[in-house]
């Protein structure tokens, strides 16, 4: 039998670069550094990633080791993961990038960082298309609003990813960095409704304004919600293994898949941290469909939302 998941055109729009690491890719990596092996080893020990506190306390400290230089590794990581999303037939996908507006600290430096990346991340024929997202707490926003505004008008980032806690603070704290960021016209993600109820995505609609909202499956608690979603156009990045390890939902079952289909939400599907949760955009997308029993056109709907709501940098024209 055709492998219908395997086979079809695949886009993924979160993914964040921190997350990917596994002792796989990590193994790949050992001629660098004689600590890489050792490494990959005690992160086999952290799996399965069942709560942020693990998460902190285990795979971060080992993911942070490796990731040391940010810039340099950082680089490597998203080269390997360009080739595994090549391997899958993904077309087009972006990757969250964290930290790094830290670690090199502004001007040219920055912008030569992000130049090089997607120079690295250019394959011969164009396939995959990656195109590079900043992805802040949403603590960190405001200090890097110049930042953010100089590299997506310099067409060097597609957009700018909004995560941290959300019950931390709420979306109404960020109005003035966030509007500062879309009076450019730059695309903006916000995770939400993955931990906040119905109020908190009130919250990120009124005052955040975004395109996509990341996770969101919590805004399906509330009829009024879902119509203003599908009202708004605002695209939804359901993220199941992540929500299923992380306590979201209990079940895949309770993943909102149809409630969005029903109502007209456009969505894609997403790893999140594949490195993390030990998934793949081929795996998600095969417990989506087998769950849901998803048919070739539903899988077709999902890719085509997908590319919809992709932020596109300003020199490249788009996917
Ligand atoms: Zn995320």
């Amino acid at each position: 039998m055709l492998d219908l998941v395997a086979a079809v055109p695949k886009a993924e729009l979160h993914c964040h670069c921190d997350g990917i690491l596994d002792p796989d890719m990590m193994r790949g990596f050992a001629a660098l550094d004689p600590d890489v092996e050792h490494i990959a080893e005690t992160l086999e020990s952290v799996y399965p990633v069942t709560s942020l506190e693990r998460w902190a306390a285990e795979y971060h400290p080992l993911a942070e080791r490796f990731l040391n230089p940010l810039p340099e590794r950082l680089r490597l990581v998203a080269i390997a993961q360009r080739e595994r999303w090549r391997r899958q037939n993904v077309k087009y996908a972006e990757l969250f990038i964290s930290g790094i507006l830290g670690a090199v600290v502004e001007g040219e430096p920055l912008r030569e960082w992000f130049r090089a990346l997607a120079l690295d991340l250019s394959p011969p024929d164009g396939i995959p298309q990656v195109n590079l997202v900043v992805c802040l707490s949403r603590t960190k926003v405001a200090r890097h609003v110049n930042k953010i505004v100089d590299l997506a008008t310099g067409g060097l980032i597609a957009g700018v990813a909004i995560a941290g806690d959300e019950l931390a603070c709420p979306i109404r704290d960020l109005r003035d960095p966030l509007g500062a960021i879309r009076q450019h016209d730059i695309g903006i993600e916000i995770h939400v409704g993955e931990t906040g109820g119905p109020d908190w995505i009130r919250d990120t609609l009124d005052y955040g304004q975004p395109d996509r909202v990341g996770h969101g499956v919590r805004a399906f608690e509330d009829p009024a919600l879902i119509e203003r979603l599908a009202k708004l156009q605002v695209h939804v990045e359901f993220c199941p293994t992540s929500n299923l390890r992380l306590g979201a939902i209990r079940t895949v079952e309770q993943l909102p898949i149809r409630q969005a289909l029903a109502a007209g939400i456009a969505f894609s599907i997403n790893t999140d941290d594949p490195g993390v949760f030990q998934c793949s955009l081929t795996s998600e997308l095969r417990l989506v469909q087998e769950s849901f029993a998803l048919s070739e056109p539903d899988l077709q709907k999902i890719f085509n939302d997908s590319l919809h709501a992709a932020f596109r940098p300003r020199r490249t024209g788009g996917v």
